[in-house]
């Protein structure tokens, strides 16, 4: 993994930030975990999820409308688990109680891919090198996809902003059947390591791995047949692929999004404090809609995510105004899209962007 470091002056923005979130939650009593109304919310996601698949799988309806209406539904609740419950588990922020945590944060090998390996990916190389090329996994799709300025060009990508929809929607069964078996063997997340696998951590990928295998696919062949089956398995996949791909996409590759190269060197030294390279790489969107704050698990408030990761999406939309407040008097900008559409039109902006000039400068 490159050498990278971040600017430790200038560091009294994060300081007094993390006092005073500190202070909201000793004056209003709260925990800084997840509250009675999520864990009613994880709840009524899987029991969606769940309601659609017996409905699909054992009471058949001939509608045709109607089941690709449980499909949508299916998929994009499969997403919204993802956002609600395995990313606040998986970063501890669910609940008080780290077993609970634990258990939840099996809520993506409930979606077919290894929880472990998402802890380094996302944990670990996302959130501290957010937008940084040679570490920050989710911005490395070569050769497909150019997602920052810094990584090599081929004249495939002048077209990405046009066919990128259909790689988000496949990026589910990619993940699953392809990526993860990638850093199984390989131990490997991109260019780090990852710790030395346990007799548990083979057990935890296996069992995940046939888990899926059995339920999402054996289970439906056995009473749908085959057409019927692969026709759902793949419409699924893509609502579900392309809802959690754009979601996470918006907030980091975007027009005015800060990029860094770590990749050509090896040694990289960012001349910013850690938590103001975070408001640099990273847009809101959405602050005021309350269906997506529900329903996205906080991924419209990306800027306070990654600078209290540990909290849970529940505090996000009261913490935000403090951050905005001190960003204001730092002078330090609080990056936000007020529409889904002006956030999902700057993504695609920005990869038309990336695909179409060779060399970008910076941004
Ligand atoms: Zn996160």
């Amino acid at each position: 993994m490159p050498q990278i470091s971040f600017a430790t002056n200038k560091r009294q923005f994060h300081i007094e930030l993390n006092e005073r979130v500190k202070q909201y939650f000793k004056d209003n009593n709260m925990s800084q975990r997840g509250n009675s109304a999520l864990f009613f919310k994880a709840f009524f996601m899987y029991a969606v999820v769940l309601s659609c698949y017996y409905v699909m799988v054992f009471v058949q309806p001939e509608s045709v409308v109607l089941n690709l209406a449980l499909l949508t539904v299916f998929g994009t609740f499969l997403a919204f688990i993802g956002f609600n419950v395995m990313h606040d588990s998986c970063h501890g922020a669910f609940s008080n109680n780290s077993n609970v945590n634990e258990v939840l944060g099996y809520s993506m090998n409930f979606l077919g891919a290894e929880s472990r390996f998402w802890k380094v990916k996302h944990n670990v190389l996302h959130h501290t090198y957010t937008n940084v090329d040679g570490v920050d996994d989710d911005i490395f799709k070569p050769p497909f996809l150019r997602m920052s300025p810094n990584q090599p060009y081929n004249r495939m990508h002048k077209y990405q902003s046009y066919y990128m929809l259909v790689l988000y929607g496949v990026s589910t069964m990619f993940w699953v059947f392809w990526m993860d078996f990638q850093k199984y063997f390989t131990d490997r997340v991109h260019t780090t390591d990852l710790p030395k696998k346990k007799l548990g951590d083979h057990i935890s990928f296996w069992v995940t791995k046939l888990f899926y295998i059995g339920f999402y696919m054996v289970v439906p062949i056995i009473m749908l047949g085959f057409s019927k089956f692969i026709f759902g398995f793949i419409f699924f996949n893509f609502v579900m692929g392309i809802v959690m791909s754009v979601v996470f996409q918006l907030a980091h590759v975007v027009e005015g999004a800060q990029f860094a190269d770590a990749q050509e060197t090896g040694v990289l030294a960012i001349d910013e404090d850690w938590a103001i390279f975070q408001l640099k790489t990273t847009y809101d969107f959405c602050p005021d809609n309350k269906f997506l704050t529900w329903a996205l698990g906080g991924l419209n408030f990306q800027v306070e995510h990654h600078l209290f990761p540990k909290v849970s999406h529940v505090h996000y939309p009261e913490i935000r105004k403090i951050v905005i407040e001190l960003a204001k008097k730092y002078d330090i900008p609080h990056n936000e899209f007020k529409s889904f559409g002006e956030a999902l039109s700057s993504h695609f902006k920005m990869m038309h962007k990336l695909g179409y000039t060779p060399v970008l400068a910076k941004v």
